[in-house]
């Protein structure tokens, strides 16, 4: 059983902007933004954006793009993957500093006011009491996640739950991270709440046997929800995700 962490276990909106926000405030150079502002709350186009955001990097690239008075939010919804490269020209980014930035936040944060950060975050309803059953119907789970490991860590942590194992970015991209876990032939479960990493979970040989998941609770694009049986995906709503594993779609 492996679970991706944002949009399936946790809701952390709020601090996805909220860290996002100061990252890109701290990077932007006065000579590229003469003003850079952003509002404290998270605009509704950050909520668009969210589904197709896959690295954490990207959150505070959209953060800043976001406070661009010229900003052509349809188009940027309309083709996300191919407005991410002229995206990092325009500001003068690499992945590589967007991530740190973002990470050096979060760390700040988390030692500077813990529980206020935590508090940024919330469990969707439900998910800690069946994570802990997991363990009571023999069930092995992971959580196999695009952010850094050591922050969901302290979000597993904080709610008193031990995964068998925590994958972070630093383990590299998540089907690799599943192909490695295939190797033990043990039957994978993976639910997810983008459907383009389920995507291309099913296109990678060796993993045709990873049962995935698209969880209805997570955030999700406009369409997501359709044509998933054709594209060998289950749909997974809370009540499934509560019912004893054998009862699962
Ligand atoms: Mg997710």
């Amino acid at each position: 059983m492996v679970f991706d962490f944002d949009g399936v276990l946790v809701d952390g909106m709020r601090e996805y902007w909220w860290s996002a926000r100061r990252a890109a405030l701290r990077l932007a150079q006065p000579s590229r933004a003469p003003q850079l502002e952003l509002p404290e709350t998270a605009p509704a186009g950050f909520v668009q954006l969210r589904p197709l955001i896959h690295k954490g990097w990207e959150m505070v690239l959209m953060a800043a793009e976001l406070g661009r008075p010229d900003l052509d939010l349809p188009v940027l919804l309309g083709d996300y993957a191919a407005a991410l490269p002229g995206a990092l020209e325009r500001w003068g980014w690499s992945p590589a500093v967007l991530q740190q930035a973002l990470e050096s936040v979060r760390a700040e944060a988390i030692a500077g006011d813990r529980a206020a950060w935590l508090g940024l975050h919330r469990f969707y309803p439900g998910v800690p009491e069946r994570l802990a059953r997991l363990a009571a119907e023999g069930a092995d789970w992971a959580v196999l996640t695009t952010k850094g490991g050591a922050f969901a860590a302290e979000l597993l942590a904080s709610a008193a739950l031990v995964p068998l194992d925590l994958f972070g970015h630093e383990q590299g991209e998540k089907a690799e991270v599943l192909l490695r876990l295939r190797q033990g032939q043990r039957p994978l479960w993976f639910v997810e709440d983008r459907r383009p990493t389920l995507e291309r979970v099913r296109a990678t040989p060796g993993l045709e046997a990873v049962r995935c998941y698209l969880a209805s609770w997570g955030y999700l694009a406009p369409g997501d929800r359709h044509g998933l049986a054709e594209a060998g995906i289950r749909w997974m709503e809370p009540e499934s995700f509560a019912a004893p594993l054998a009862h699962w779609p």
